[in-house]
């Protein structure tokens, strides 16, 4: 039996990784710090034989009993309120983490995936950005210490490639929604539809002409997948193409909940990236994949999820404190 370790695996990302792990027959080890991760996401795999949790840091060293088959570096916060919070954690997660789980990956002779980010490519003068693109990225503004820990990442992992001959992947994800994101993260897709489940107004930030594209979990999931089991090791691109502008998609929001609340509009954030749309032309032909689910279909699968929360969950609308001493 194969085994795979997944960091971040109580986290959006991870514990749907986690879900796919177990039915492709792998065992699988979670590992996570709980600082935006949730045990919530993956305790219906708390009762499996081959499932397991390790509440750990991968900031510090790393430590697996036994053999180890691949390794998904998943751990981070991953949504700019988030990492407006916790800048610290944000850079060592991705640099000194990922040094750890790449150790680790040397010593195994494991295969290693890090999640990488459309956030390498900045605001990026290039539309739509393909993986040739070196990105404009400002590394001192406030999300910087993302885009510049997830830079290092790749750089280091190409490093271990080159140097150590460790078997890499990496894979740049662009903005993905599906269940199990925190209503409260702050990010676009959970704060429009829980803006529309609390009758409040859905507030958009600038002019709402920045444009993004997002994927659907299981299209994302299936991409991540077929990376990590390709022999591909430059980096690919895993997105929906299909682009939208964030005032059209508060719209598209408002039809698909029946809210009859309105638009309100809001400071746009620094360095708020104005156009992102994957050219995801690399992996149609290394992995033979493409996104599968419309943006409609998704979101009203998601929306499902958010009204099924119970309703004490729904109305934390406030970003919560993070414990910055988590272990
Ligand atoms: N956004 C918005 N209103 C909100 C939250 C986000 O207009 O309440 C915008 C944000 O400025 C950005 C886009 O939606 O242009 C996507 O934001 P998100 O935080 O989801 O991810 P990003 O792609 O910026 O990392």
């Amino acid at each position: 039996m194969k085994k795979v370790l997944i960091t971040g695996g109580a986290g959006f990302l991870g514990s749907h990784l986690c879900d796919r792990f177990i039915r492709e027959g792998f065992h699988v080890i979670a590992m996570d710090n709980l600082i935006t991760g949730d045990l919530k996401n993956i305790e219906h795999l708390f009762p499996l034989e081959h499932f397991e949790f390790y509440h750990h840091d991968v900031t510090k060293f790393v430590h697996v009993p036994g053999k180890l088959d691949y390794i998904l570096h998943f751990a981070s916060p991953a949504s700019p309120i988030d990492y407006l919070k916790i800048p610290i954690q944000t850079l060592k997660v991705g640099s000194l983490g990922t040094l750890n789980l790449l150790g680790l990956a040397k010593e195994k002779k494991a295969r290693i995936l890090v999640a990488s980010t459309s956030e390498v490519y900045g605001d990026p003068l290039v539309h739509p950005q393909n993986e040739d693109y070196f990105g404009n990225v400002s590394p001192i503004g406030p999300r910087g210490v993302y885009d510049e820990a997830k830079r290092f990442m790749e750089s280091i992992t190409m490093a271990y490639h080159r140097f150590h001959k460790v078997d890499t992947r990496i894979v740049r994800i662009f903005n993905t929604y599906g269940s199990r994101m925190r209503l409260n993260d702050g990010r676009v897709v959970p704060t429009f539809l829980g803006q529309a489940l609390r009758g409040e107004d859905l507030t958009v930030f600038g002019d709402g002409k920045q444009t993004r594209s997002f994927c659907y979990i299981d299209d994302q999931v299936e991409g991540i997948y077929r990376l990590l089991m390709s022999d591909y090791t430059d980096p690919i691109n895993i997105g929906n193409p299909h682009e939208t502008t964030i005032k059209e998609f508060a719209e598209e929001i408002i039809k698909l909940t029946g809210t009859t609340q309105k638009i309100i509009y809001k400071p746009l954030p620094q360095d708020d990236p104005m156009q992102r749309q994957p050219d995801i032309t690399r992996a149609r032909q290394l992995l033979d994949w493409e996104p599968r689910v419309e943006r409609a279909e998704g979101l009203k699968k998601v929306f499902e999820y958010f009204k099924s929360l119970p309703p004490g969950e729904l109305a934390q609308k406030h970003h919560r404190e993070f414990n910055k001493n988590p272990l």
